[in-house]
This record gives C-alpha cells, structure tokens and sequence, in this order.
C-alpha cells in the first residue's frame, strides 16, 4: 500500500477495539468515535492525507528505484545529504501542522524502527531471527504505513529501587513465560502517549538494566499490535474539553492523550520480538543502531516547528497590543530568535557533519542533536513565562466564541479590541497564547518538552560519559606545563 490517506487510517484504527480506559469509563466501541479522542483522530487524518496532496507528494513521500510505490518519507534510509534533508523537510511538514505541539506523528518512530532494521548484525549478535524480525517488521510498518508509539519506563512506584526489586518485581512489565510460540508479558510501563489511537506499541528497553541475572526477564523489546488481548491503556484525563478550535486552539485538536500501559499476561509471538534477555544489547539499543540519532533528528526538527510558532505568536502580541518598543519585551523576543537559530544551528551541523554508520546509513552528528536534546528540555520551559508576561491580564480577558457571538459582542468589539486587531481577532489571537502558555494542554507540553526524551539530569550525565573530552584536558595540560 505505501503511504495512507488520513481515511485509510481512520478505517484500520475503526475496525479494532483496544483495551482504553479514559474518563471512567472502558472504551467500547470504535476510538474514532469517541469524543474525547475523535478530534485526535482526525488531526492524524489530515497528517496523513497531507502526505498525498500532489503540492506535497513529493516532499511528503519517496520512491525507490524501480517501484512505482510511494512510501512516507520518515521511511526512507538516507544515503545521501539530500536524503536526510528531503527527510528533514517532511517532518517540518507535519511539525508545522500543530505548531510544534504533536509530539508523537508517526515520523518519530518510524525514523527509528528505520534504523533498527539496518542494524541487522546488532540484533544478530544474540539471534539472527531477531535480525530477521526486525527487518520485516521494517517492512510491514512502511507497507502499511503503521503509526506507532512507545513505551520505556517502569512504574514509579520506588525510584530507589530496580524494576526487579519493586514489590518483588510484581510491578514493572517483565517475561513470566518463554515457550516455542513467543513470551507472556505480565505487569506495567510508563507512559504510551497516543496508545488508545496508534496501530502498534514499541516495548522497548529501559537502557538502565544493570546485566544482573534478575534483570533478565525485564530484558526485551518487541511490537504488539494495540488491541493485543491483555493489554490495556489507562489514560489521564483528556485535556480536550471539548470547546470550540476558537476557544481552545490547541487542546481542541492535538490533545495527545498518555496513558499507563497493563501487560495482563500479553501473549507475544516469537516473529515479533526483537530482543529477549541480553541486558548489555539492551543498554546499547538506542546508541549502538544510531535509532537515538536519526529520532532526535526528528525531534530537533519539530522543535524548530515550535519555536518558530513561539517567535510568532509572541510577535503577534507584542503588536497587538503595543509593546514591541519596550526594551524587555526585545529582550524576549531576542531570547526566542537566538534559541530558533540554536536549534536551525545543531540541525544543520548534524545533517552537514553526518557521516555512515557501521551499517551504512548515513546518519546526523549525534553530537549536535545530543545538545540540542540536553540543552533545548531546560531552554523551552521559558516559552510559556514569556508568552506570560507579554500578555498578562489580556490572558484572563478571554471571553468565548459563543460570548463573541451572543449578547455581549459589541462591548467585545469595543473593550477588547487591540492596537492592531478587533475584538473577536484579539481574543482569538489571546487564546491560542492561552493555550500554548496557560491551560491544562500548555502545561502538559511544558512537562512534555522537558521529560518526554528523558530525565534530562540522567541524559546530562550520559552526554558527559560519552562526550571525548580528552583533546582539550590534553591542551590544557601542555599548557600548564608551559615553563
Ligand atoms: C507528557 C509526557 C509524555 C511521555 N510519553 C512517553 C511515551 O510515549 N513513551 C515513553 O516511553 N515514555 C514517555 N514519557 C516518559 C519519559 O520518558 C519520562 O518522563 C522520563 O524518562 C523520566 O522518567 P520518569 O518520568 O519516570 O521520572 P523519574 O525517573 O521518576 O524521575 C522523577 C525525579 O527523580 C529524579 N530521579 C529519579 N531517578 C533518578 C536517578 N537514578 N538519578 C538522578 N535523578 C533521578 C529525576 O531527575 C526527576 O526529577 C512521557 C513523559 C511525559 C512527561
């Protein structure tokens, strides 16, 4: 099939019926249907029909030689510069689409199981199945055009504690049962941001398993389909409160929903595992496929998408409401133009420094995504503070699309009516402010944009494990030594 349309999506998630627990309820019929995950649904709808509009096909898809089939560009294994930019320019694509705010559209991962399934003699080291599996896993997700997510992390019931150790290790998802067919999955992971509406799940490693024989059976990593039998998404409460695209923008169309997810004795097949036991393969997963820099190539991009959108809206305030003159106001906004062209700077420094993996894929400088993906977490939460203080009480004179509309529009119109913009403009401006700096959904991204790769303080000391360090001691050293 190649790359889907947003109907051919809608279609497929339709027809199955995972296990979603959200709001009180367990969810019976179709996800599409749902009112609180419907609007989510048709956000990737559009994503994906943007992939076949003929003004984009190019950029949204590629073929390879001798195939007339278009497969997503996420898909593509780069070889070239052109490759990693064409890539680059389909992320910002659908980056664009939510202002930065969907963290989770397919690109993400696919750049990843793209590059897991290069890296065949990485998964042959413990069983040449495994590389098997991977590569045809490859191959079915891009067939199908599947959308996945992910889940990493154990519960945190007891941070002080290893997976094993929690309640007897009764808690974190582990192997309970190995036969002929595949493993039983028994217990839970944190978090699967967009579980009740993706086709598959990565179970992937945790990379902090110490290689003791109890870390074992907490050693995996494999694909499930969604509505796998046993496996069930408890989600948090949605932060689509079902208002208006007028009233609530952003939470109205890319509400992201995460959720836990219960392996309740989750049967999976051999030909869908990847990797069983083997702690050290586990550790270096991410690392040694490159699947952590082709995914933060991803990220970084989107991050460009966002702080774009930042530099916009914070513009668009300062204008309306005629502050742009003022010196801290500048300050600001310099502040934000300066991070733009930080993230533009590592992203062109990865794609122009990148060079092939051991597996031949040419693959971005993880050294300049390794500092966007530390630096950037602690760099964004300013985002909300500024969007903050430029509006101040025009984010609480916010009245609604159905006030705008009703009884009260003229002294709207008159009251709320700015240096550059009617009343109705206003708010609408003020709100999507709201929502990127304010609301439930803006705090969310907050968290989001600061954990979501990670503890930063943990990546920061893996930066500082990994980072060679060694030529600028040795200079320093000459130059103490200097008589
Ligand atoms: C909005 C959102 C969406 C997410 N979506 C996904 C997803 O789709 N898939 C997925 O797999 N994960 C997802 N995550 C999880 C993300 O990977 C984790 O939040 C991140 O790895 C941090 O782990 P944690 O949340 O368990 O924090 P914890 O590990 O519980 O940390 C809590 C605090 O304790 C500190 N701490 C804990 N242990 C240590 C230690 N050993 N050394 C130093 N400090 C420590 C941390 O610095 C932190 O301040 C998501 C997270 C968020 C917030």
């Amino acid at each position: 099939m190649g790359a889907r349309s947003g109907q051919d999506y809608i279609e497929r998630l339709a027809a199955t019926r995972p296990a979603v627990q959200l709001a009180g309820e367990r969810i019976e019929g179709a996800v599409t249907e749902h009112p609180l995950l419907g609007r989510l649904v048709s956000s990737f709808a559009a994503l994906y029909d943007m992939q076949l509009e003929p003004a984009r096909l190019d950029t949204m898809t590629y073929q390879e030689p001798g195939s007339s089939e278009r497969y997503g560009t996420s898909f593509i294994v780069p070889r070239t510069h052109e490759d990693l930019v064409h890539r680059r320019e389909s992320m910002k694509a659908w980056a664009d689409y939510s202002l930065g705010t969907l963290g989770r559209t397919g690109d993400y991962l696919n750049c990843a199981v793209m590059a897991l399934s290069e890296a065949q003699s990485f998964f042959a080291q413990a069983d040449q199945a495994f590389a098997a599996n991977i590569a045809a896993y490859y191959q079915r997700v891009r067939r199908e055009d599947l959308l996945l997510t992910h889940t990493l992390i154990s519960p945190q019931a007891n941070r002080s504690q290893d997976a094993a150790a929690q309640q007897g290790g009764a808690l974190t998802a582990r192997i309970v049962k190995e036969d002929d067919n595949g493993v039983t999955i028994r217990g839970a992971r944190m978090l699967a941001t967009i579980g009740p509406i993706a086709d598959e799940l990565l179970v992937f490693p945790s990379t902090v398993l110490k290689g003791t024989p109890e870390d074992a059976p907490y050693s995996f990593a494999f694909a499930i389909n969604c509505d796998a039998p046993g496996l069930r998404f408890i989600c948090r409460e949605s932060l689509d409160y079902g208002g208006s695209h007028f009233d609530h923008p952003l939470g109205s169309r890319f509400e992201e929903i995460d959720s836990v997810v219960v392996f309740d004795d989750v049967q999976v097949p051999y030909e869908r595992c990847f990797l069983l036991g083997h702690p050290d393969l586990c550790n270096g997963f991410y690392t040694d496929t490159t699947a952590a820099a082709h995914m933060t190539h991803q990220v970084a991009t989107r991050t460009i998408a966002k702080t774009e959108a930042m530099v916009g809206i914070a513009t668009l305030l300062s204008e309306a409401i005629g502050i742009e003159s003022f010196q801290h106001i500048q300050e600001d906004l310099a502040e934000l133009i300066v991070t733009l062209e930080i993230v533009r700077g590592l992203v062109r420094s990865a794609e122009a420094d990148a060079a092939p993996n051991e597996f031949g894929v040419l693959t971005p400088k993880m050294a300049s995504l390794n500092a966007c993906r530390n630096w950037f977490p602690k760099a964004s939460q300013r985002f909300p503070q500024i969007l903050r203080k430029f509006g101040a009480s025009g984010l609480m004179a916010l009245p609604t699309q159905a006030d705008i509309e009703g009884a009260a529009h003229d002294d709207i119109e008159l009251y709320l009516q700015s240096a550059t913009l009617d009343g109705g403009e206003r708010v609408r401006l003020f709100r999507l402010a709201w929502d990127m700096s304010m609301s439930a959904f803006a705090g969310r991204q907050t968290l989001y944009e600061y954990f979501f790769f990670g503890d930063p303080v943990r990546m920061a000391g893996a930066l500082v494990r990994g980072y060679d360090r060694e030529p600028y001691t040795a200079r320093v050293r000459e130059f103490l030594e200097r008589p």
